[in-house]
């Protein structure tokens, strides 16, 4: 990785110079909520002053622009006697994605164990990874439902082409491709010194004072082995309402569904893939009406084996982030340290 250090307007100048050719996403303001604080999303940005870089975390995950919610996998045509198939990855020139926090990052490098890196990889997902750049930034400001520093995402080690921290009167840069580098060339940079290397790690140290959540994660593959018949589970489940609202606004859930639909003259056909959740009442159900988990706590805690059993078992590391996205938005208040803390043995 290199280091640098370039000055406050070059964030703009940075901006600028990769708007000329590409479109770009950024954080933005999308509202208020009840108590008149901002809520943030994900839009595209033509300019500087549209963005708004001290966010803390966007209601809805970048996912969508690399694992869309609903993305036609292909289009069918009857031509003479022939069926012609096209095949669209709807990524047809790259993407800039400015001001991605070290959680959202780690939440792809997951995705790209999965869906480069699997069995199966998905070209549709792989095309628009490879086509976006990304700019990370620093989160300065922990919301008290972010938990990413218990699960070791606080800070990207890669996923990124470059990452800014703001030192105060600078911005410290780190470099990964080629690509940020001949950008960081063009603005102009200088090389950090010892001050600039302990001004990074006072920031970092001042921001990670504030995170309020923990989770402990100790053997916790273990203890949900262990506990994988235990009440907490129906506890969780009841209150359950199955919306799969977790699941949409999670930024390492992939599960989806496939629709097929034929039009009416029989000329006609298209193949659709829709993100989908394991919380859904239908998630498990199969050809003849068997549902493999017809209970919403077989379905929550199945969600939390994936995630905190499975997935560390194929891969080494969790499937969450710790964005602490899906406790904000589940209306049964249903939260990833409660549970864990609960199936830990804490009180229901
Ligand atoms: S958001 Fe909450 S209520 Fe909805 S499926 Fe997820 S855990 Fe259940
Ligand atoms: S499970 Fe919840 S806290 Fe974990 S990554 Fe998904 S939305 Fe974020």
């Amino acid at each position: 990785m290199i280091f640098k250090v370039i000055r406050k307007e070059g964030l703009k100048e940075l901006f600028d110079l990769l708007t000329r050719d590409n479109p770009v996403i950024g954080p933005v303001e999308i509202g208020r909520d009840k108590d008149g604080l901002p809520l943030h999303g994900f839009a595209e940005v033509s300019e500087f002053q549209g963005l708004s870089l001290d966010y803390t975390t966007t209601k809805l995950p970048a996912k969508q622009y690399f694992l869309p919610y609903r993305e036609e996998l292909a289009s069918f045509c009857l031509a003479g006697k022939d069926w012609d198939k096209t095949v669209d990855y709807h990524c047809d020139r790259p993407y800039v994605l400015f001001g991605l926090h070290a959680c959202d990052i780690n939440a792809l490098n997951k995705l790209d164990k999965v869906l480069l890196g699997g069995a199966y990889p998905v070209p549709y997902y792989a095309a628009k990874r490879k086509n976006m750049f990304i700019v990370g930034i620093d989160c300065r400001e922990p919301r008290p439902s972010c938990f990413c520093r218990s699960m070791g995402s606080d800070t990207a080690q890669r996923g990124f082409d470059l990452f800014i921290t703001d030192l105060g009167d600078r911005y410290f840069v780190e470099i990964l491709t080629d690509t940020a580098f001949n950008c960081i060339k063009k603005i102009g940079s200088e090389e950090p010194q010892e001050a600039d290397h302990l001004r990074y790690r006072q920031v970092v140290d001042q921001r990670n004072k504030k995170f309020t959540t923990q989770v402990d994660t100790t053997d916790l593959t273990k203890i949900l082995d262990m506990e994988f018949q235990s009440e907490v589970w129906k506890y969780w489940g009841d209150r359950c309402l199955s919306c799969g609202t977790c699941a949409n606004v999670c930024p390492t859930c992939y599960c989806y569904t496939v629709q097929e639909q034929t039009a009416l003259d029989l000329r006609s056909a298209t193949k659709t893939k829709m993100l989908y959740s394991c919380n859904y009442l239908d998630f498990a159900e199969v050809a003849g009406g068997h549902n493999f988990r017809p209970h919403s706590h077989n379905r929550l805690k199945y969600r939390y084996y994936h995630k905190h059993r499975g997935f560390v078992e194929a891969y080494e590391e969790s499937l969450c982030v710790g964005c602490g996205r899906c406790g904000e938005a589940c209306l049964a208040n249903i939260t990833v340290p409660e549970v864990i803390s609960t199936v830990r043995g804490g009180t229901i």
